[in-house]
This record gives C-alpha cells, structure tokens and sequence, in this order.
C-alpha cells in the first residue's frame, strides 16, 4: 500500500479529472488512538481498541434504535489520501497491481468500510471496536451489518433466489 507522497517502482499515477460533485456530507468524527498511517492497523479487528464515533448535529436522531444491533458497517472517508494513483506496489509483496484489487486507501474515491462491534451508546457518540483509521477521520455512514440483518421484504414473486432482478428502472 502506498502510504506517502512518492510512488514505489513499477506505481502509476495519472491526472485525476475534475471531481464531480456528489454532495457528500461528512455526518461525525471517528476517534481512534492512530494519529499516524504507520501505527494504524491495515484492517480492524473486532478485539481491537476501544474507538469513539461522534455523530454531528442534526444527524444525532437517526441513531434511534441503532443499539438493537451488535454489529455495524462504517463507512468513512480516507481524507488523507492520495487519489490518482492506478497501479500500486504494497510493501508486503511489492507486486504491483491495479488500485480495483486492493483494499489500500489510496483511490479514487478514498471511502474506507469496517465492520464494528457496537460497544456503547451514550448520546451523539458510540464506543466500537473493529476501525483502522486515523484518528480525526470523517465518517460518511453507519448501516447495520448486511450478514446480520434481515430484511423485512420477502423475494419478489417470479424470482428464484440468487437470480438478478429486471432491471424497472427505479
Ligand atoms: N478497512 C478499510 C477498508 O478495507 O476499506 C480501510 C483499509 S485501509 C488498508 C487502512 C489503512 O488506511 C490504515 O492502515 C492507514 O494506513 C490508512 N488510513 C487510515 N485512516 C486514514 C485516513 N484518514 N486518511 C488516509 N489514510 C488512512
């Protein structure tokens, strides 16, 4: 993974074309105890260290009932990343491979996903173990864990599982 200014051999980087606006809002801040790329984990653990997600307002209602779950997704932004950068050379193998087959956070759109334990609710913060991001880092969303979570609606009628639905357009 790269995870300075300079490109490794074999690295590409291209000229990114000017951003589109997709009118992201960074809804908190996630505290952690890493303040440096180099002792922050590559992936979180669910026994990791205690870290705080602070929710800003007016999104603070929309926590309702999320205690109900064990587990959450979090999806966060990797601010401070590089962008451009197409092929990469982690450090663990040095093979150089395109950015689509990494998990590195430098990218196009640098959106970090982890799943957490839900630890506590105390207002507009929840303490999670599971993140392997810096400390400071906005947060974009929080869902609960798809592979826990069962939806409320049934299959479609017509369609066997694991197939594709028609596309209708909505
Ligand atoms: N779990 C997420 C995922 O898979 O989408 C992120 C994985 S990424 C490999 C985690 C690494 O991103 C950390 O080890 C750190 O080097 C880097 N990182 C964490 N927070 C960052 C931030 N706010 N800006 C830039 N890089 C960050």
């Amino acid at each position: 993974m790269t995870t300075g200014d300079s490109l490794r051999p074999g690295e590409v980087a291209v000229e990114p074309p000017a951003a589109d606006d997709a009118g992201l809002v960074f809804i908190g801040r996630i505290r952690t105890p890493w303040a440096t790329r180099a002792s922050c984990p590559r992936q979180g653990r669910l026994d990791g260290p205690l870290c705080r997600i602070e929710l800003f307002d007016p999104w603070t209602t929309g926590l309702a009932e999320i205690d109900r779950h064990e587990r959450l997704e979090v999806l966060y932004w990797l601010d401070r990343s590089r962008r451009d950068i197409v092929l990469q050379s982690p450090s663990s193998d040095g093979r150089t491979r395109g950015v689509f087959s990494l998990r590195s956070p430098v990218r196009p759109n640098p959106i970090g996903t982890s799943i957490v334990r839900l630890v506590a609710v105390a207002g507009a913060v929840l303490e999670v173990r599971g993140l392997d991001c810096l400390d400071g880092t906005p947060l974009l969303d929080l869902k609960p864990d798809r592979s826990l979570f069962a939806p409320a609606a049934p299959p479609k009628p017509g369609i066997e599982e694991g197939e594709v639905a028609p596309t209708t357009g909505d």
